[in-house]
């Protein structure tokens, strides 16, 4: 049985090692109103839920689950001629979906921008044979300890064309995926929400906490601007669905610019 909470979606390993979930205790997310609530893959799946797998650009699926599972992240799985990864795992799984990722040539990586989306990382990784990566930073976040987890630090040389690479900000570890061809070639960088693409499809933001609207300092946004500037990409991939379409370098720059403003007072005449 695959045991997790229900709030972030986020397995965690039996028996319970706490009462209420670390996860969402933290600062950056919440725990229900009425408190902690566990639930089971088994639970979920006998309650209907089930997963949608839809192509988002070619060589590149789209997961999400329905209804939504924890957090409700989407999840991304990139195909590549060695081996596939699956981003930003979802918090539950069915054999239905483990089939159709299996006939999309199955998974050699599991890995997640932070661990809010760590989903139940390890249960994919057992059901399709793949090693988990967990950023060395964020280690102390892992609530289901398992064989399969290696850490990692800096950049990575996944598989042909994918590359993670550590930015830090939302989490010591906050990390993402650079998919050299994606964008028709142009490059498409999954950002889970280490820069979270916004409904405006033109804009990310940067923040410690989206739920509780905690912002991530000046510098610190800078740091992240000046190392997005650094990478060859179009399309930003977010982890809730956002996506910016065109110019994500652009966009990421203006984004980066007019929070640095509003933080350090530019346009406190506004408010
Ligand atoms: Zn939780």
């Amino acid at each position: 049985m695959t045991i997790l909470c229900a709030t972030c979606g986020v397995e965690t390993a039996e028996p319970l090692p706490a009462e209420t979930c670390r996860i969402c205790e933290d600062e950056r997310q919440w725990v229900p109103l009425h408190g902690q609530v566990w639930t089971s893959v088994e639970e979920q799946v006998a309650g209907g839920m089930h997963i949608d797998i839809v192509e988002l650009e070619p060589d590149s699926w789209a997961l999400t689950s329905d209804p939504a599972a924890g957090i409700g992240q989407r999840s991304i799985l990139v195909q590549t001629e060695r081996g596939n990864l699956l981003w930003d795992p979802l918090g539950t799984i069915t054999d239905d979906a483990v089939e159709q990722v299996r006939e999309l040539g199955g998974l050699a990586f599991v890995a997640a921008s932070h661990p809010h989306m760590f989903g139940v990382q390890c249960a994919w990784a057992d059901a399709l044979d793949a090693t988990v990566l967990v950023n060395r930073r964020d280690a102390s976040w892992v609530v289901r300890p398992h064989d399969r987890i290696r850490l990692w630090d800096g950049e990575v040389d996944l598989l042909p064309g994918v590359r993670l690479i550590r930015f830090g900000g939302h989490f010591p570890g906050a990390a993402v995926a650079l998919w050299e061809r994606g964008s028709d070639g142009e490059g498409s960088l999954l950002a889970g929400d280490t820069m979270q693409p916004k409904p405006d499809r033109e804009s990310v933001g940067f923040m410690r906490s989206y739920p509780n609207n905690i912002p991530l300092s000046a510098g610190v946004v800078q740091r992240l601007a000046k190392q997005a500037a650094g990478l060859r990409f179009r399309r930003v991939y977010g982890n809730i669905g956002g996506q910016v379409i065109e110019d994500g370098p652009a966009a990421i720059a203006h984004s980066a610019q007019r929070h640095i403003d509003w933080v350090t007072g530019v346009h406190d005449a506004l408010t």
